[in-house]
């Protein structure tokens, strides 16, 4: 007897002892278990109930009388058997006079779940409109973008709340976004994930590789995005992966060597951007004998991939001028050079010359580019945003009672210089950390400036900023 119930204990997962103080409501939440092989009531089937709250299923109560049938011994004579050897055998009657304790199983919670209102409601997801008002709040321009990745994202979601992907097969929203360094790729990924609600893992294509060599395998990211989710796995699987760089992992061309990094990378993540069952280490990211596995379905994970594409423009710029060279040759082979929207006219045909494999693109139905940001824009990105810099600065120095202004020549001197970096918006935070750590340092040094206002010529070091002494104001007023 004491083996059956050895054996079965493994599958028991929380066997709890209510004692009698407990109410009824707890009571619901719990369920009988067989006294002797410990298995819950959802496993057994109905059980047969004795005084003093013992249960014994079916199962166990007809072994039991199967064992007697087998020692040839009629019911009269129960008491004698537990004397005969290898015959497991119980004395009801013996259990009346032992009073155990009340023993019951919590109910699985995976049933509560299921009756649970699902996670994502249709009805929630925002909007494309709204999707991309709420994304307008943190970024400038990009007005395309944001258009295509709401419409994408609420397409995507949808998809994932209906269920809906292996009856009519709505194709998943995979994206690949083009665009220079600093135009805002990950800034946007990482405004929508916040906006969603949903966790988020980045990762840099360029740090992947196949199982086997040295680096983060690919199955990596999916352990990243289980972290970003707390190791919840259902969270998880709503969950966002954005993989930048990914122009990175081109397809060398003219190489005789093996290519590791590239192709092979491209073709190992195949599977991740389809759907897979993926298993991966809970709360670390790599796989070892001591870290507990978990599966993670990456069939309704949004995979967005980012990348400069450096070079991709001379391919479009060569495709369009052998198109429209018929006859012209001569007058329009510089037609394109100068134009600054060659990049969205990008085809599969040209991301394919680029060197990504056509398997690879096909799992990335939606294909869109980024524009490079002016210097109109870059000044926007300084002081529209919710988050921009320049408020970020202004409210530091009011904490010191202190206004911070900019001049309008001050914020295009900035602007001009980040644009001589190449760098994007990317520039900017350095150039005005470069500056501001003296405004930081020397200001709150007296008590008596009320107002700074930047200069342009304090950004081109040819002077300093105004300062106004609050003791003046005050005098004058
Ligand atoms: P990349 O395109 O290289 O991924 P990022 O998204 O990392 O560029 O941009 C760098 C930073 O520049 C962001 O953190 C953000 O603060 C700012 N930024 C870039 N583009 C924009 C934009 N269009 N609107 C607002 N901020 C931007």
């Amino acid at each position: 007897m004491s083996d059956i119930n050895k054996e079965d204990d493994l599958e028991i997962e929380e066997v709890k002892d209510i004692d009698s103080t407990n109410d009824d409501n707890d009571e619901d939440d719990y369920e009988e278990i067989c006294y002797l092989c410990r298995r819950p009531e959802s496993k057994t089937g109905k059980m047969i109930e004795l005084p003093n709250d013992i249960h014994i299923c079916s199962e166990c109560m007809q072994k039991t009388f199967d064992a007697m049938g087998k020692g040839g011994f009629g019911f009269d004579d129960i008491p004698g058997m537990s004397n005969i050897p290898n015959i497991s055998m119980i004395n009801l009657a013996d259990l009346q006079n032992m009073v155990p304790k009340k023993q019951k199983l919590k109910k699985k919670k995976v049933s509560e779940e299921k009756s649970k209102a699902p996670a994502l409601d249709i009805k929630n997801i925002p909007a494309p409109h709204k999707i991309k008002a709420s994304l307008d709040e943190y970024v400038v321009g990009q007005e395309y973008a944001k258009k295509v990745i709401s419409v994408a994202v609420y397409n995507h979601y949808k998809r994932v709340a209906t269920n809906t992907m292996d009856e009519i097969e709505i194709e998943k929203s995979n994206m690949l976004m083009i665009g220079p360094t600093g135009s805002g790729k990950t800034y946007l990924v990482k405004t929508l994930a916040r906006i969603l609600d949903v966790p988020l893992a980045i990762a840099d294509a360029t740090s992947l590789t196949e199982a086997g060599y040295i680096g983060d395998d690919i199955e990596s990211v999916v352990s990243k995005l289980l972290a970003a989710a707390g190791n919840d796995v259902e969270k998880a699987e709503r969950g966002i992966i954005f993989i930048d760089e990914i122009d990175k992992i081109a397809k060398k061309k003219n190489t005789n060597q093996r290519d590791v990094s590239g192709e092979s990378v491209q073709q190992g993540m195949l599977k991740l951007l389809e759907g897979a069952e993926i298993e991966v280490p809970v709360g670390a990211n790599s796989k070892n004998a001591m870290v507990p596995l978990t599966t993670v379905n990456t069939k309704n994970i949004l995979f967005i991939c980012g990348g400069a594409f450096p070079d991709l423009e001379e391919i479009i710029k060569e495709r369009l001028n052998k198109q429209s060279s018929m006859g012209f040759k001569a007058d329009l082979k510089d037609k394109y050079d100068n134009d600054p929207t060659v990049l969205s006219k990008v085809t599969i045909e040209d991301i394919k010359n680029f060197g990504m494999i056509p398997e690879f693109i096909g799992r990335l139905p939606i294909i869109f580019t980024l524009e490079s940001l002016t210097k109109e824009m870059l000044i926007k990105i300084l002081k529209e945003p919710r988050n921009a810099i320049l408020k970020q600065y202004q409210k530091l120095l009011e904490l010191d009672e202190v206004q911070l202004n900019f001049a309008d020549p001050a914020l295009e001197a900035i602007a001009e210089k980040a644009l001589e970096k190449k760098t994007g918006a990317r520039a900017l935070r350095a150039i005005i950390e470069e500056f501001m750590l003296d405004i930081m340092y020397e200001i709150p040094k007296d008590e008596n400036i009320g107002r700074v206002t930047i200069t342009r010529e304090y950004i081109e070091k040819t002077g300093g900023p105004l300062i106004d002494m609050r003791g003046v104001l005050k005098i004058e007023g």
